[in-house]
């Protein structure tokens, strides 16, 4: 353990004042408060590696209630790993949409196929799986087969550097370091997978980020935090950078019932879903603005007219790890002439547009510009987003 862990606290002994066969108070306090504070959780009624690790996965992107949905969904799905592997890409992300982070989906995925007969037993084989960080495979490991490996996540983060005072910040290898074995010091060697749980939930309910019950705290004789009045100050962070604005502007095409939906590629988070034709700026600018711009105009290119313009979603604010999003989407309606029967239009790759701006749209979108039913459109994996423009779509239906 470093030295600069700061845990003495009052009469309190040091954390490796404690022998390996003594139990250190927090441990004890940790496994007491458990046992009487514990939720009651699908995932934690089963010792299939498989299950834990799907519902580990989609906890680190969503909270336990929104997950169990998703949780409940992905495992009636896939209910083995030999069912997900054998899943096509786009039923896997069509289940996984509106969780954020695809490429867990994507890493999943590609795990379970690169799996064998059996699922991974040790902890060496677990964390070799694609997407599989140190989190997972010690939740994996100590929630299915006992393995003492200590978990890591925000809420053990906060509780040990609170009640231990480390001044590291969390982010910094040296700090991962620092907290693992701390972590792994205290992890109940009887108990591992109850004292993972214990800590989890322990920073989850009670030594929450903005209100730590410490009036009520079992910890609280030990705790460095409290004891120096610095509880907002642990766990010690890094400053954050400056968020980078981003203003996307989704184009929803209505032609005779028919739109444009674009399949994205590259390696962002969205690789693979699908989207409305986009336009990315960074700085907002007016509807006006926006149609006079010739990549918005090239969409139906210049024998068709506009009958109507009608705003779905403005400004919708989306927060990722170091971007803002601010999503527009704006339906656009053309006059219904000349429009390709329904024979040309299954012939025509873009039969929305006049075909002299075609290579144009080919520049941009690739093969990955489709002409779909609208109807259609919540059939595809689509992005967080667009998720939000469907919701918004039936609500003006209603
Ligand atoms: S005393 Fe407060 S800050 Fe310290 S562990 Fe308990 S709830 Fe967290």
């Amino acid at each position: 353990m470093n030295n600069k862990t700061r845990h003495k606290v009052k009469n309190s002994p040091s954390l490796f004042d404690y022998e390996n066969e003594q139990i250190h108070p927090l441990t004890s306090h940790l496994l007491l408060w458990y046992d009487e504070h514990k939720r009651d959780l699908p995932w934690r009624h089963t010792d299939d590696p498989y299950a834990i690790w799907i519902s580990e996965t989609i906890l680190q992107q969503t909270r336990i209630e929104q997950g169990l949905d998703y949780y409940y969904r992905f495992m009636t799905k896939f209910p083995t790993y030999q069912d997900l592997a054998l899943a096509p890409e786009d039923e896997v992300m069509k289940i996984w949409q509106g969780l954020g982070y695809y490429s867990r989906a994507r890493n999943l995925h590609a795990a379970a196929k690169s799996i064998g007969n059996s699922f991974p037993r040790t902890h060496e084989d677990v964390i070799k799986l694609k997407g599989v960080g140190p989190y997972t495979a010690a939740a994996i490991c100590s929630f299915a087969y006992g393995l003492a490996y200590a978990v890591l996540d925000g809420n053990v983060y906060r509780v040990l550097g609170r009640y231990l005072g480390i001044p590291e910040e969390i982010e910094t290898s040296k700090g991962k370091k620092i907290y693992s074995e701390a972590a792994n010091y205290l992890l109940s060697k009887e108990r591992p997978a109850d004292f993972n749980q214990a800590i989890m939930d322990f920073g989850a309910i009670h030594c929450t980020q903005h209100s730590p019950k410490c009036d009520s705290c079992p910890l609280v004789e030990g705790c460095y935090a409290y004891s120096v009045g610095q509880i907002a100050d642990f766990p010690v962070k890094k400053k954050k950078l400056a968020l980078k604005h981003r203003f996307l502007y989704f184009i929803a095409l209505e032609n005779q019932g028919y739109t444009y939906i674009y399949k994205r590629t590259g390696k962002g988070i969205w690789r693979n879903l699908y989207e409305y034709p986009l336009i990315e700026l960074d700085q907002a600018i007016n509807m006006n603005q926006l149609l006079l711009r010739d990549d918005v105009k090239a969409l139906w290119g210049k024998d068709k007219e506009v009958d109507s313009v009608r705003v779905l979603c403005e400004d919708k604010k989306h927060l990722l790890s170091h971007q803002y999003l601010h999503a527009n989407c704006i339906v656009i309606k053309l006059k219904s002439v000349e429009m390709s029967s329904i024979d040309e239009l299954k012939e025509s790759p873009l039969p929305m547009v006049s075909p002299e701006v075609i290579p144009e749209l080919k520049a941009i979108y690739g093969d990955n510009l489709r002409c779909i039913p609208i109807a259609s459109v919540s059939e595809f994996p689509l992005h967080k987003l667009m998720t939000i423009f469907q919701d918004q779509t039936k609500i003006n239906k209603k």
